[in-house]
């Protein structure tokens, strides 16, 4: 956590501090007066965009205050009994710190991008890395930590909690925590109309309750990561074959999967957007026979979720947006004898790639391509001949599947996934506090970033086509985006919402795919039959399937009600 740096120098107590036997005898302040005055300051000061929101939502008059008086006094009791539960020397002043350093970033997160925190959100921060942190510094957040934590971190540390025998601490932390739970109790029953009518009514409030909702969302992490309770990783596909179309094969196939970045449908030029975002997959449409898919609906609202689900032999309704270690679709395909490979331009691969040979394009120094620690999508076409002859030549003759994960639309510093010539639309946006900038801005930085995939793509196809006509391989492309983004409506930024309540903008992605004519022969594949069909609700819950059957490779795993080149596939 970037906090704990933040913390520790001023912070730590050295072992003169600790509390000694005069420091006991000390009079020192109680355990439940700290945690009262704690709990207020968290429920009234850490929880600013939640009664926002309630007065927002009509919280004026006396029910309105009602309503807000009885769901603040059982948030206090709640934290109230958190903190009571881990009132033990030592203990205490971390955990207090985190649930308000939670409470203050929660704070700002959700004021300056709509976002709520919930387990699918937690596990997003746990698998952040330092580049995706230093794209949320902003002066705002350090304000909101300095106002929200600041007086909270200096009344914890100020003295250290009194030490005191064990049995007696035992009882008065357990009768603070049932006295928490019991004032939570009653205020909940006391409120209750209001209460269910808001929760009903508001269904992310929930998890707009800070710092609970990390305390939930976190918990709900842990115990899925219990021994017995992670799901074990089972083999798939053990009876994955090639299919009858290796056997007289002239060319290997070559086949290129793009996992795309945060592209949202409604930007993507090819479904109609009224910008011109791209226009070389246009060409491709029109003069090679790209087949775009204007009705995807993503798996999850984030990465962690959506990119093994991509992969999954699982719907999203069956299991596949559930986290798990399960092999999947590169395994398989492995399995068969297909030489595969993982590029990642991003925060890695979610665990997709580990059975398979993978490399990082983010460190790699190449002058106009990267800068400030990252690289351009572009980088992923950097040696890739050599990276591709680095493969096990006997799988290589039978074919190649290459995945690339674009860093793409990441945000919220769009500005940054850009080089300046490859910038068509300006001026844009180029501040992580979203709200800041003008919705024509910051438009433009978005739309420069679809823009941008539509010419990494270009380039991508231009080298299978090459590799086609070379008559080295039969080559394919398929690219989705991993999820969407909101950029401002209906007051929310970035992704990551619950499903359920997320928005279009968040879970309707691009997709396209193109085919070589050598490639389209041997599968049998009718191009015209693909456009025809490719208007109908298509989603995440397809790629495994299809992919399986473009690739002719045989298994029980692959259902071919799910495969949509199956219905234009001849034989
Ligand atoms: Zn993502």
């Amino acid at each position: 956590m970037i906090f704990s740096s933040i913390l520790e120098p001023p912070l730590r107590i050295t072992a003169s501090a600790r509390p000694t036997a005069t420091s006991v005898s000390r009079p020192g302040r109680t355990g439940w007066l700290t945690n009262a005055l704690l709990a207020l300051w968290l429920t009234l000061a850490g929880n600013l965009p939640l009664w926002q929101k309630l007065l927002a939502a009509g919280g004026t008059g006396a029910t309105g205050a009602w309503l807000m008086f009885s769901l603040a006094a059982m948030v206090a009791g709640l934290i109230f009994a958190v903190l009571s539960l881990a009132s033990w020397p030592g203990i205490h002043a971390p955990v207090a710190s985190f649930l308000v350093l939670a409470a203050a970033a929660n704070t700002h997160f959700m004021r300056t991008y709509g976002v709520v925190i919930d387990a699918s959100m937690m596990a997003n921060v746990m698998h952040t890395d330092a580049r995706e942190v230093r794209d949320l510094l902003s002066l705002p957040l350090l304000l909101t930590l300095l106002l929200v934590a600041g007086p909270a971190l200096w009344w914890i540390w100020g003295r250290p909690m009194p030490r005191q025998r064990l049995w007696p601490q035992l009882l008065r932390n357990a009768g603070a925590v049932a006295l928490g739970l019991m004032v939570a109790l009653a205020c909940g029953i006391a409120g209750y109309q209001g209460l269910a009518s808001l929760m009903r009514n508001h269904k992310t409030v929930r998890y707009m309750i800070s710092p609970l909702n990390t305390v939930w969302g976190a918990g709900l992490l842990a115990a899925q990561s219990l021994p017995g309770k992670a799901r074990a990783s089972e083999p798939l596909g053990q009876d994955a074959r090639l299919g009858a179309s290796y056997a007289g094969q002239v060319r290997p196939l070559l086949l290129v999967l793009v996992i795309g970045e945060t592209a949202r449908a409604e930007n993507w030029g090819l479904n109609g957007y009224a910008r011109p975002t791209t226009p070389v997959l246009e060409q491709w449409q029109q003069q090679h026979g790209l087949v775009n898919f204007p009705d995807v609906r993503s798996c999850g609202t984030n990465t962690q979720v959506s990119v093994p689900c991509i992969f999954s032999p699982l719907g999203r309704e069956a299991g596949g947006d559930r986290p798990g270690t399960n092999e999947n679709l590169l395994d398989v395909l492995q399995r068969a004898g297909l030489a595969v490979m993982w590029l990642d331009n991003q925060s890695g691969c979610k665990g997709v790639c580990d059975r398979v040979p993978h490399a990082s394009t983010r460190d790699l120094q190449l002058p106009g391509l990267c800068e400030g620690g990252e690289c351009f999508d572009e980088a992923m076409l950097h040696g890739l001949d050599e990276r591709i002859a680095s493969l096990d030549a006997g799988r290589r003759q039978q074919g190649v599947v290459l995945v690339m994960h674009q860093m793409g639309s990441h945000g919220p510093a769009y500005h940054r996934r850009t080089p300046a010539a490859q910038k068509r639309f300006l001026p844009e946006c180029s501040s992580n506090a979203l709200p800041d900038c003008t919705p024509e801005q910051l438009r433009n930085a978005y739309d420069n970033t679809i823009a941008y995939t539509d010419h990494f793509l270009g380039r991508t196809l231009q080298w299978l086509q090459a590799q086609a006509d070379e008559g080295a391989y039969d080559t394919g492309l398929l690219y989705v985006s991993d999820h969407g983004e909101s950029l401002g409506e209906k007051g929310l930024y970035l992704h990551g919402l619950p499903y359920a309540f997320a928005p279009d903008q968040q879970t309707r992605v691009p997709m396209a795919t193109w085919l070589s004519p050598g490639l389209q022969q041997r599968a049998g594949l009718d191009t015209g039959c693909l456009r025809a069909r490719a208007a109908g609700p298509v989603s995440h819950d397809h790629v495994f399937h299809s992919v399986l059957g473009l690739l002719d490779i045989r298994t029980a795993a692959r259902q071919a009600a799910l495969d949509l080149y199956a219905p234009c596939r001849s034989g």
